[in-house]
């Protein structure tokens, strides 16, 4: 008790939950201390994990960050938490997050942003924690959980993870069920956990993965044993050095630490290719069209009826609606609807929507060439390390931060983001590995190298 009330403390201070649940996670315990004796335990007996506010978790309060959710518990619970109950796993609590995962600082957040527990050398502003998983993030870096969830969609688990010095791992598409998770833009959502070391994320990816017939879009295949078969030896492995990763204005001390990744790969005995992957320039732009697109689709079901904040005294139920939305809703999700719509829209469907969608062919096309020639791709995981709080207003200057995550996004591919080491400040920035289609086994074997 005493050091759960410590962590709740320390969480306060990071703003990192947004609702704590002690009963479940000592329920699990308990239910460990019983099980002890009696033959297997269960993977994950007893452990206890923070869950990312996008997954639904049965009468616990799941709102995504947003204030239109507030106060929405879901009846039912999302099949990956399910899947760590299953496990044996108990919850901490919901963690903090950009609303609807959009954002990569944390500062959307209804709740507020997260403060991360890193600082820079010179000075005590405080800094994000990266997004959307920013309480996943801050809870792993400051020792309040010892694993998490998180989701991916554009980087929101590799991105958050390089801010605060941890690792995170996105499986390929599919291979987590997103049944339950609130959407954001489904053609690219993924969940996948984030923790201290790359062992303890194929042991959570173990627990969280698996094929769920409820998701259309669910892998029916096996979980691979993917803890079992670590190991940091890369030999006959071939490491991709995409050329268009050497993007202007990337600060020199993120480039030498790319340089040393290699190093570190090619003394685990892998051997590094310079690749090409010609369609990245447009990856961006890309993401920031389809994301917006399904983002404004997935998210016409919050008006007031079906869920959470209903404005009432209001004329007619268009109002209803509007006023609704219009209160409920931040201004980057606002952004991210009026995107949406308007690139969906008659008058401009074929020049944005169909353009991307054909864009994010090639992407997918760059890769499926590329892993003819290497096993894993070694880059930066973000073009800067953590930035301050309210430092970055410009929301294109914020979408860039992305660079470096969104191509294996489009392409379904699984990647990861492990320390990498210190900058300048004292502040961790993170190398990022993409593998081929399913090969998570060779990102978390790189990852155990340079980790
Ligand atoms: N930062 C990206 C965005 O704002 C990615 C978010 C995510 O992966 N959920 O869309």
């Amino acid at each position: 008790a005493e050091s759960f009330n410590a962590a709740v403390a320390a969480s306060k201070a990071l703003n990192a939950y947004t609702v704590v649940t002690p009963e479940d996670a000592l329920a699990a315990a308990d239910a460990a201390d019983k099980a002890k004796g009696s033959g297997d335990l269960p993977l994950l007996a007893g452990i206890p994990l923070g869950i990312k506010d996008l997954f639904a978790t049965r009468g616990v309060d799941t709102t995504a960050g947003s204030n239109i959710l507030k106060g929405f518990r879901p009846p039912y619970e999302s099949t990956v938490t399910a899947n760590l109950r299953k496990a044996g796993a108990g919850m901490l609590g919901k963690l903090n997050m950009d609303e609807f995962a959009m954002g990569s600082s944390n500062e959307t957040s209804a709740y507020g942003p997260v403060i991360s527990p890193w600082r820079r050398k010179d000075s005590n502003v405080g800094l994000t924690p990266g997004g959307s998983s920013g309480g996943s993030a801050a809870a792993v870096a400051a020792g309040i959980a010892p694993g998490v969830t998180g989701t991916d969609t554009g980087g929101s688990i590799r991105q958050p993870a390089a801010f605060v010095g941890i690792c995170g791992i996105k499986p390929t598409y599919g291979r987590c069920s997103r049944w339950g998770v609130v959407a954001f833009a489904s053609s690219l959502d993924q969940a996948g956990p984030m923790a201290k070391t790359v062992r303890d994320c194929a042991i959570l990816l173990e627990a969280m993965a698996g094929f769920d017939p409820k998701d259309s879009t669910s892998l029916d295949l096996k979980v691979p044993q993917w803890e079992a078969n670590l190991s940091s030896d890369l030999r006959g492995k071939r490491v991709g050095i995409p050329k268009e990763y050497r993007i202007d204005g990337v600060p020199a001390e993120i480039n030498a630490l790319w340089d040393r990744g290699i190093e570190w790969l090619k003394d685990a005995g892998a051997t590094p290719v310079e690749i090409s992957l010609p369609h990245t320039k447009y990856a961006l732009p890309t993401y920031y069209i389809i994301a917006p697109a399904e983002a404004s689709s997935n998210l016409a079901r919050y008006d007031g009826v079906r869920y959470g904040l209903r404005v009432e005294g209001v004329k007619s139920l268009d109002d209803m609606y509007a006023a609704t939305r219009a209160a409920g809703f931040g201004a980057e999700v606002k952004r991210r609807i009026m995107i949406g719509t308007y690139v969906l829209s008659a008058g401009f469907y074929d020049a944005y929507f169909t353009k991307a969608q054909k864009v994010r062919a090639l992407i997918k096309q760059d890769f499926r060439k590329a892993f003819e020639q290497c096993d894993v791709i070694l880059t930066p995981t973000a073009p800067s390390a953590a930035f301050g709080i309210g430092e970055t207003t410009d929301p294109l200057a914020m979408y860039l931060n992305d660079v470096f995550a969104v191509p294996a996004s489009l392409a379904g591919l699984p990647a990861m983001s492990v320390p990498g080491g210190l900058d300048g400040q004292g502040l961790p920035l993170g190398l990022h590995l993409i593998g081929n289609e399913l090969d998570e086994q060779t990102v978390l074997n790189a990852g155990l190298a340079v980790e």
